[in-house]
C-alpha cells in the first residue's frame, strides 16, 4: 500500500532549499545552482514556475516602458476666449485679458489676442 509517486513533490517551494530551507542564489550560467548552506546542487527545476515568472515580468517592464505618452496637444491661449473678428485674418476668435492701468473710475484695457495668427489689439472700456 506504500505509494512511490511522493518523490517527485521533494521540492516544496521554488527557489527555497528544501532540504535545509536557505533561500537559493539566482540561476547560474550552468542552469543550476548550489545552496550556500548545506551546498546541495540544485537544477533549474528547483525554481520552478518563479523562473518564468521572471522572464514575463521583464518583458512586461520593456511593453510598459513604451506605452505612449499622454497626449499634449493643448492649445496654448492666454485668456477666454471671445467671439471678436481679428482684423489680419479674419479669424472670429480672440482671447482676452484686462488690465487696470489707471485709476479705477477711468476703466481698463482689455487686451485682445487673436487665437489664430496672434494679433494683437487693445480696447479701452
Ligand atoms: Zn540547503
Ligand atoms: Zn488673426
Amino acid at each position: 500500500m506504500a505509494k512511490t509517486d511522493d518523490a517527485v513533490s521533494f521540492i516544496s517551494t521554488p527557489g527555497f532549499c528544501s532540504d535545509c530551507g536557505s533561500i537559493l542564489p539566482l540561476l547560474g550560467d550552468r542552469g543550476d545552482v548550489t545552496c550556500y548552506a548545506c551546498k546541495r546542487i540544485w537544477g533549474p527545476e528547483a525554481f520552478g514556475d518563479m523562473a518564468m515568472s521572471y522572464t514575463i515580468h521583464f518583458n512586461e517592464a520593456n511593453v510598459y516602458g513604451s506605452v505612449k505618452q499622454k497626449d499634449n496637444d493643448e492649445e496654448e491661449t492666454e485668456g477666454p476666449v471671445v467671439e471678436r473678428k481679428c482684423p489680419q485674418c479674419q479669424n472670429d476668435k480672440m482671447s482676452y485679458a484686462t488690465l487696470q492701468l489707471r485709476s479705477a473710475d477711468e476703466g481698463q484695457t482689455v487686451f485682445y489676442t487673436c487665437t489664430k495668427c496672434k494679433y494683437k489689439e487693445t480696447e479701452n472700456s
